[in-house]
């Protein structure tokens, strides 16, 4: 028997949802169809909204929480959950004061313009103001927060609750120490032959083909939708109405393929949380990491598989002009996987991919702790860069000025895409031990055991968990590293046979 509270607590979630939902497809349509003289304004809705949201939580929902934590033994498990983890959230979000939610916003507005300018004309000095702004309002947020052992731990906590710098430490040495090897490795082989991938074609053949792909996948169009934009992104604005971008370049197919594929994951995710709870922890997204595990599992362990490639194989060869000239379906997997090490991590493969995080991931954290000036940032990366990946990046624009994220205050974010490559493979390795015949599905095109896999460990168990505990319920084990390297492994013997 639910208790009456409960009851109100559900509804007035509902109602602050409303307000968020509405302030995401304001969001999603500054990034697709807004004109760019709106900025200004859409700024200052969002900013005015926003506002609101944080004092709904404050004045509607927290009141409601306290109330219902004082019962909560007497609760029923799956509402102790939600009561818990809502109390949780909401203690650590009204932390913050108004003036410091808007002092940021301000910053951050003013810092992702400056960037934009900086990396166009190649320039950090334009930018480092920027930074050293946001880095003392991200160190008054940290202080708001409170932590144990360091500041980043605070602002961590946000996209990664649980998670510290000291369990990442251990984590991220474990990959590099296989990583570094395993790269050096693998560029000892004899190299693997891509360029046939790369050539023209028409760019609404390409749109028509991604379309084709999201249908195949189980993507419903009367709850979803997709746009073309420069940063491909996705969005839940409600699980009735998912949208995601791509982006379409006439020499490179697939960019568009693996952008979709890796969205779709993302919106299939929002689609299936559970929409009587929106809201509340069990109608949430778990965390950014779990996020990331759905959106890499499609667009890699699926998507980049030589089963998939084999089903898409025919349909690829018939997109070029030129057909495949006389490549395999075995020949596309490997260039589809091929390892070489790029300045930039969003053209990153999955085996350099890490070491992108890793650098990140060492310098916002010495930029946090102050062993490492905003001016000394750009030698600091190109160092690092050269140390894990033996590369120099050609200016600052593909080196130290390439993401947004730092722009728009988001410090302790990278680490959570490497932790999604790990989930993902270790959620892989669990799903094919559940479904035998997976692999064989993908190779005939059939999706929906998968899917379904997916909704019941982990879209329909929102946020009721926090990562390690959802992965400990689904494979038995906190995360391993082991998941990731063996799938590694597995495939790169087949792409360096
Ligand atoms: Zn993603």
């Amino acid at each position: 028997m639910v208790s009456p509270s409960f009851e109100s607590l559900r509804q007035a979630a509902a109602r602050v949802q409303d307000l968020a939902d509405a302030m995401s497809v304001l969001s999603w349509d500054q990034e697709t169809y807004m004109p760019p003289g709106a900025i200004a304004a859409r700024a200052a809705q969002l900013g005015t909204l926003s506002g609101m949201h944080h004092r709904m939580l404050a004045e509607e929902l927290m009141p409601l929480a306290q109330q219902l934590l004082a019962q909560v033994d007497s609760l029923p498990a799956q509402v102790q959950l939600n009561v818990r983890q809502l109390h949780r959230q909401l203690t650590k979000t009204l932390k913050l004061p108004e003036a410091l939610v808007t002092a940021m916003a301000t910053a951050t507005a003013e810092a992702q313009h400056a960037w934009e300018q900086a990396r166009a004309a190649n320039d950090f000095a334009q930018f480092a103001p920027h930074l050293q702004r946001i880095l003392d309002l991200k160190h008054e947020e940290a202080e708001c927060y409170g932590y144990q052992s360091e500041r980043y731990d605070a602002l961590l906590d946000s996209y990664e609750p649980g998670m510290t710098a000291t369990q990442l430490d251990g984590t991220f040495a474990n990959l590099q120490d296989q990583l570094v090897p395993l790269i050096q490795e693998l560029a000892q082989r004899p190299q693997v032959d891509d360029s046939f991938l790369y050539q023209p074609i028409a760019q609404d053949r390409q749109w028509a083909y991604g379309l084709g792909l999201l249908e195949q996948l189980g993507w419903d169009t009367r709850h979803g939708r997709q746009d073309i934009s420069a940063h491909p992104f996705s969005i839940g604005i409600h699980p009735s109405d998912v949208r995601i971008t791509t982006l379409v370049k006439e020499t490179d197919l697939m960019a568009m393929v693996y952008s979709t594929l890796h969205e779709f994951g993302h919106a299939l995710y929002e689609r299936g949380l559970d929409a009587e709870h929106r809201g509340l922890p069990q109608g949430e997204a778990c965390s950014l990491s779990i996020h990331e595990s759905q959106s890499r599992i499609w667009e890699n362990n699926v998507g980049r598989s030589l089963p998939y490639v084999q089903h898409q194989y025919g349909a690829i060869a018939a997109l070029y002009p030129d057909g495949l000239r006389g490549r395999t379906a075995l020949d596309v997997f490997r260039a589809l996987n091929k390892v070489a090490p790029t300045p930039v991590r969003i053209y990153a493969d999955e085996v350099t991919y890490h070491l992108h995080v890793i650098l990140r991931y060492r310098l916002e954290r010495q930029l946090l702790d102050g062993t490492l000036a905003v001016a000394d940032l750009p030698q600091a990366w190109n160092d690092t860069l050269h140390e894990l990946l033996g590369i120099w990046p050609a200016n600052d624009a593909e080196g130290v000025l390439q993401d947004v994220h730092w722009s728009i205050g988001a410090l302790g974010y990278f680490p959570t895409y490497s932790l999604g490559s790990l989930y993902a493979a270790q959620f892989w390795a669990q799903a094919c031990q559940d479904l035998p015949t997976l692999e064989a599905q993908l190779a005939a095109g059939q999706f929906a055991d998968f899917r379904g896999w997916l909704h019941r460990h982990i879209h329909s168990q929102g946020r009721l968990y926090d990562s390690e505990a959802l992965c400990q319920r689904i494979t038995g084990q906190g995360l391993q590293v082991s998941y990731f390297m063996d799938y590694i492994r597995a495939k790169m013997a087949v792409v360096y046979a």
